[in-house]
């Protein structure tokens, strides 16, 4: 009879435990957080106090397994992002989809693939399309979970007999993901259509095999389809490894200590949380804004109602009770525009969780449990929370990365303020300039391009010393710049050279980290677009306790250049640009050189022997410039870190340079020039209270330009509360807006 074959309406087995589905797990975990602000309502952490070596052991098998996949898997991609630069990460999940443990690596998608999970869950995947042994499934849905579209993430569930136990989860950044501009942050896509590939949680394998239809169609939507799909076996080896891994502990356990383990470490990581905020912070209110830059204005690339500059607001409170209560609030932010950085929601908590994780619990078990120790509220509307699936996140960190600098400042001086000096630290580095494009590479190959050295740039300055040099980024604490020849290989761009780049870190007592510079060749192609993606007009990466900011970025390009001619002469050449106002490229090139502050750009027609300058930025300065050892300013200058005009400038430092070029320090000059420094900003300060009524008269008498009016404007429209809060502090009348163009 062909009905035998039907199996419609056919009921499965629970797959959940204690013969409950998914979904009804999870609105019990739920509703017991709920009520008892406990995860799952657990009182006792019986397993932990009646045998704690064992539930060590058992935590240590378990993120033993997950680095141990990590460190395997990441081998079979090719890609550089992943294979150099360390791009993936692998946790384990509850059968709710809470994360357990985790490897090292991008651990912002820790929770991302959690709410990617729950997603699935609420969905009622477990029905329909079945989630059975030996099943694959992946997502790169912002909307769903994720930060953008070209992480993508990979979930295998991990049964015990015919029960789930958990899910395996791994993520690795993609080279190109289909969009409307080549790269992996398109920074050019003005809506969701636009993104490139999206997979919204989709099965796309089972019996541990990809479906062959699934491969076809991602092969065929992205630039670079072997990258891709050895992209993809590498997260499922992954997950495939951490399987193996769990199953040996509970064979080696017992299901129901292994159950129990996963409850208990969880809550105990929301307990740790709470503790170590109790621990580190003095209870109040602390409040830092960022600010980033858009500059569209006239970008032939794109349709005109995005051709506009914007200015991004970042409002950032933070509110601790003296019970360890963290909350964290964004009202006030700036809408959502037509632009590629706009955030979701489950990518806000992602990096505010990767934040938390090397801030306030380096230490202590990393998991769900910390997520569920904080609140955090991202005003519907905003840029962080658009609440519309139309908007673009293709390039989300563009707004993510500047808007948590706030975070960092303001848990600096809750660290201070409770005597934690040495965890005191400036804004990190922005992560720019992302150099991206693609077209045709040297080979005659389709190519895509996101150079991950921007995986590497300056820290912020610490308490008690410099920021570290082109260290890692806020998102992963273990970047890595790659060696030039990876990058040579997959891009049709020489390195000319790569060093540090002067000035970049924010001066202070303490300097932050510094940037570095590389200068690139385009060569042998005709066919490749490249676009500049950074910040130039603003300062992104603010100082504290009167430290500076780090130095806001430019644009340093040239086309039609004479280098080729030059080589074949055997005339010198450039490898840097070191001092852009003696500029290196500028002597030794002739060109059109396109050298301005205009650092986010559509993608541009680039080919032989025209040059691209990237540099990465520096972290934020910490202190007073004035109070910094001569010695080592002395030592930043002989070494490339600063411009030597700058040490007496910034840093009342007088140096006496040698005949070969070495500095070392005047100290009687230097004890001058800085007793006349701190007179002469004696002589130019003004109590408090009349810089604040001088601030004031230039908002009240709208000096300000036009994007800032315009950001100030938006931000109060869309949130009543803030705009109160804002006209109250500046003493404006109740119905205050900003009137446009007559301010300056
Ligand atoms: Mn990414």
């Amino acid at each position: 009879m062909p009905e035998a074959h039907r199996k419609f309406g056919v009921e499965r087995p629970p797959i959940g435990w204690e013969g409950k589905r998914l979904r009804e797990m999870l609105e019990e975990s739920e509703r017991a957080f709920e009520e008892t602000g406990r995860y799952c309502g657990i009182e006792r952490l019986s397993l932990k106090e009646s045998d704690p070596i064992r539930y060590e052991k058992i935590f240590a098998k378990l993120r033993g397994g997950l680095v141990n996949a990590r460190e395997t898997a990441m081998n079979i991609s090719a890609s550089p992002i992943v294979k150099e630069v360390g791009e993936l990460c692998f946790a384990f999940y509850t059968p709710e989809g809470d994360s357990v443990a985790l490897s090292t690596g991008i651990i912002v998608h820790v929770h991302t693939m959690s709410d990617a999970i729950k997603f699935m869950i609420w969905h009622d995947y477990e029905h329909n399309p079945c989630v059975s042994p030996g099943d694959i499934f992946t997502n790169n849905d912002p909307d769903i979970g994720d930060v953008h579209n070209a992480d993508v993430q990979t979930f295998v569930p991990v049964f015990w007999k015919k029960e789930l136990i958990g899910w395996a989860g791994g993520v690795t950044h993609v080279i190109d993901i289909g969009a409307a501009t080549p790269g992996s942050v398109p920074v050019g896509p003005t809506s969701r259509y636009e993104d490139g590939l999206q997979l919204t949680a989709l099965k796309i394998g089972e019996e541990d095999t990809v479906y062959r239809d699934h491969e076809l169609r991602c092969e065929r939507a992205v630039r670079t389809p072997m990258y891709w799909k050895l992209d993809e076996r590498t997260r499922i080896a992954g997950c495939h490894m951490i399987r193996d891994a769990v199953e040996t502990i509970v064979a080696d356990e017992g299901l129901d200590t292994f159950k129990r383990f996963m409850r208990e470490v969880i809550e105990e990581g929301r307990r740790a949380f709470i503790d170590r905020i109790k621990e580190l912070t003095i209870p109040g209110r602390y409040a830092a804004s960022s600010f980033f830059a858009n500059q569209y204005k006239n970008e032939p690339g794109l349709p005109p109602h995005a051709q506009v500059d914007t200015v991004m607001h970042a409002p950032t409170v933070v509110t601790i009770s003296s019970g360890g209560e963290f909350h964290l609030s964004m009202d006030g932010a700036s809408p959502w525009g037509y632009h590629s950085s706009n955030c979701t929601p489950s990518a806000m908590q992602g990096a505010l969780w990767v934040l938390l994780s090397q801030t306030v619990m380096p230490n202590d078990k990393v998991n769900g449990g910390a997520y569920l120790a904080t609140r955090s509220f991202f005003p519907p509307g905003t840029w962080a929370n658009p609440q519309n699936l139309a908007v673009s996140t293709g390039a989300a960190w563009g707004f993510l990365i500047p808007a948590f600098t706030g975070l960092f400042r303001l848990l600096a001086r809750a660290f201070w303020a409770r005597g934690y000096h040495e965890e005191v630290m400036a804004s990190y580095g922005m992560t720019m300039n992302a150099l991206q494009g693609g077209g045709t590479n040297h080979l005659g190959k389709p190519c895509s391009i996101l150079n991950f050295e921007i995986s590497t740039v300056g820290g912020g300055a610490c308490a008690v010393k410099d920021g570290l040099d082109y260290a890692a980024a806020m998102w992963n604490p273990e970047g890595d710049m790659a060696d030039v020849e990876i990058w040579e290989i997959l891009e049709p761009m020489l390195y000319l050279g790569r060093r540090v780049k002067p000035n970049t870190a924010g001066p202070g007592k303490y300097r932050g980290g510094s940037g570095f510079e590389s200068l690139r060749m385009v060569w042998k192609t005709v066919d490749l677009v490249l676009q500049n993606a950074g910040d130039g007009i603003l300062f992104s990466s603010a100082g504290i306790f009167g430290g500076y900011p780090a130095a806001a970025g430019y644009r340093h390009n040239v086309h039609e250049t004479d280098l080729i001619e030059r080589a074949g002469a055997g005339k010198p050449y450039p490898v840097r640009e070191y001092d852009p106002e003696h500029s290196e490229l500028k002597g030794l090139v002739k060109g059109k050189h396109c050298f301005d502050k205009r650092t986010v750009t559509y993608p541009h027609p680039f080919k032989q022997g025209d040059l691209y300058l990237s540099w990465l930025r520096g972290g934020g300065g910490l202190g007073d410039s004035l109070e910094r050892d001569p010695k080592l300013v002395e030592k930043d200058v002989n070494q490339g870190f600063l411009l030597p005009r700058y040490a007496a400038k910034i840093y009342g430092v007088k140096l006496i340079e040698d005949s070969a070029g070495s500095h070392c320090v005047d100290w009687e000059g230097t004890q001058e020039l800085r007793k006349e420094m701190r007179k002469t900003r004696a002589q130019r300060s003004v109590p408090t209270r009349d810089y604040i009524a001088s601030e004031r008269r230039r908002v009240r008498e709208a000096r300000l330009v036009d994007p800032i009016k315009q950001c100030y404007n938006s931000c109060m429209k869309l949130s009543p509360q803030w705009a109160k809060q804002y006209r109250e502090f500046w003493d404006l009348p109740s119905d205050f807006a900003f009137s446009l163009g007559d301010g300056l």
